[in-house]
């Protein structure tokens, strides 16, 4: 028999705006800060590491699901991104997260929204000079979309603190300039990036791909270690680096699908030639990989260095 210690209060999922306005609103009245973890989903170890990290730093922790369609471009994965809510619900509430806000897309978007740049209308948010090098430069749209939809969640949660991975560590440089720069109270807090036992960094969109190819896909991170080491030997060129990464990467992947490999300042993300120890580097790169439906993948990680 169950010990009434052991079971947990099943987690409460919350769709609409007003409803998750009076949870917050009542929060607030107990004087308990909240914490907030936006996801797309199809969640993994590195989504509940955030989770963990919420739970641990405030005393209400509420999770978003929501599949953002201002991020994907009209040629990327949106119809096919794996949801598994069934999935997601079990395990959030397995951790013991407070809430799940599950919205639907014109809850989220009250004037619409098409991946159609050119037909989109109503209000966006764009973060200039650090959203357009690295993802933004094979991805233009990429991150309009994430800072339009973090503005509208954190306008609507009014979390003291949100939780995002370095696994997307341009994507907290963005979130960090948009909360600076348009007064949000929140703040942004940055989680080591989970890793799979073989190094591979976890991400939704490994589910795409063939067990042969995750495996070789150990590669990356492998790369990325190794010019770790190649640094603290005293290497500080930029193209040194990025040429052990590609070398090491060409033992498994076609070299000519690296989309990039970069050493960049931490702050402006800018490209540097060589690394000032006292500043450190971000190294980050994105390949696309051969996925298990005759397409490709695009997989991303990085270091701090
Ligand atoms: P996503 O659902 O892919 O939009 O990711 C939601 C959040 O989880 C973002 O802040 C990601 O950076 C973070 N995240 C994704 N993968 C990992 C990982 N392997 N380790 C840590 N955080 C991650």
């Amino acid at each position: 028999m169950n010990n009434i210690a052991d079971i947990k209060q099943s987690t409460h999922v919350i769709k609409t705006i007003p409803e998750l306005r009076a949870w917050r609103r009542s929060k607030l009245l107990q004087g308990k800060s909240v914490g907030f973890v936006p996801t797309m989903g199809a969640l993994h170890d590195g989504h509940l590491s955030l989770m963990k990290s919420s739970m641990r730093t405030t005393d209400a922790s509420i999770v978003s699901i929501f599949v953002n369609p201002s991020q994907f471009s009209p040629s990327e994965d949106l119809e096919s991104y794996p949801r598994t809510f069934e999935n997601d619900l079990a395990a959030i509430t397995d951790l013991g997260v407070d809430v799940v806000f599950v919205p639907s897309v014109d809850e989220m978007y009250p004037s619409g929204i098409t991946t159609q740049l050119s037909k989109q209308t109503g209000a966006f948010v764009e973060v200039k000079g650090v959203s357009e090098q690295l993802e933004g430069s094979i991805r233009p749209h990429f991150f309009r979309g994430v800072a339009t939809v973090v503005t509208k969640l954190l306008n609507i949660v009014q979390p003291e603190r949100a939780f995002f991975g370095q696994k997307d560590i341009q994507q907290t440089v963005v979130v960090k300039r948009l909360v600076k720069d348009l007064h949000i109270d929140t703040v942004i807090h940055v989680v080591p990036t989970v890793r799979e036992k073989n190094g591979l960094a976890m991400s939704s969109r490994n589910w795409y791909l063939s067990e042969k190819v995750r495996a070789d896909a150990s590669v990356i991170n492998a790369a990325l270690e190794a010019a770790t080491e190649k640094y603290r030997s005293g290497i500080t060129t930029s193209s040194e680096l990025i040429d052990l990464i590609r070398n090491t990467i060409a033992t498994k992947f076609n070299p000519e699908d690296i989309e990039y490999i970069s050493v960049s300042d931490p702050i402006s993300l800018d490209d540097i030639d060589s690394i000032q120890p006292l500043k450190g580097a971000i190294i980050s790169l994105a390949i696309r990989v051969p996925n298990r439906f005759g397409g490709s993948t695009r997989l991303i990680d990085n270091t701090l260095l």
